[in-house]
């Protein structure tokens, strides 16, 4: 009986630290870095939050939606992990790698000398300023995920922190098999839903048809460069646009769940490592 009382009183003095840690508790006034203010960031970091989520896209033609959607998407996924992560979000790196599609109006192309640099400098800049995980989550695809790959490693063996880097339409592609039963691409059918999901208005279905599309080379058969087409297709008649907005949510939510069950999992999986 004794034993009994004294294990609940040990859980319950153990219970407000767990729930701390898990972010349940409590919550600074923003997750936002550039909403929060210095003395707010000084009294969470590091001492209550030590993980920070840095979207990561590009400008470049997204079919129907927008020439942001690389932007919109990871910003989206990050604000609404946050909480459950107990992360804080810093400022998307909006200008990346466009590749093929940079010859469309409105895309931007940071080649890869300016940008390797620059997002070195912005991760050690999270080190810095104290956060002991570092999560990308990117959402453009191409050489950026390379260099993106390569850097943040780089700053996790220099500086003893640890680094994750999430593409999220390739982590997803499970998802989108299980909720569109198709495979999806560029701009197509699953991203397109992802982003309908965040904001119906980014869309404009009017100007959607299916020719808008093309299916990307099978085995580098060919390639062209503009790629002929902004929506790109994985398989060849699959991923064209249905614009269902109860599937669109679905898939968002699956999404957002799947990526932050991961950030915790391999979180927990370095602290139980004792990296
Ligand atoms: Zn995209």
């Amino acid at each position: 009986m004794m034993k009994l009382l004294l294990n609940i009183i040990l859980i319950l003095l153990l219970m407000p630290i767990n729930a701390f840690a898990d972010g349940h508790l409590t919550s600074p006034s923003t997750r936002e870095m550039d909403r929060v203010n210095w003395m707010e960031f000084q009294e969470w970091i590091p001492s209550k939050i030590n993980t920070v989520l840095l979207p990561t896209g590009t400008l470049e033609p997204h079919g129907v939606a927008n020439n942001g959607a690389d932007n919109t998407a990871p910003f989206a996924i990050s604000t609404t992990i946050a909480k459950r992560t107990n992360a804080m979000v810093a400022p998307t790196l909006a200008y990346g790698m466009t590749g093929s599609l940079a010859a469309y109006p409105g895309a931007f192309r940071m080649s890869a000398g300016v940008y390797k640099p620059f997002i070195k400098e912005i991760l050690q800049g999270l080190v810095k300023n104290k956060f002991r995980n570092i999560i990308i989550i990117n959402g453009h695809g191409g050489e950026q995920t390379a260099i993106l790959k390569e850097v943040a490693a780089g700053v996790a063996n220099e500086h003893g922190v640890r680094t994750l880097v999430i593409n999220w339409w390739s982590f997803a592609a499970d998802i989108t098999q299980q909720v569109f039963n198709e495979n999806g691409g560029h701009a197509a059918w699953n991203e397109n839903a992802f982003i309908q999901a965040i904001d119906p208005s980014l869309i404009q279905q009017d100007r959607y048809s299916d020719d808008l599309a093309t299916p990307f080379p099978q085995n580098g058969s060919w390639s062209a460069t503009p790629f002929p087409s902004s929506i790109g297709l994985y398989q060849e008649g699959e991923g064209y646009i249905k614009f269902d907005q109860q599937k669109a949510d679905e898939y968002y939510k699956k999404v957002t769940d799947k990526i932050a069950a991961f950030i915790i999992e391999i979180r927990a999986k370095w602290n139980k490592a004792g990296l």
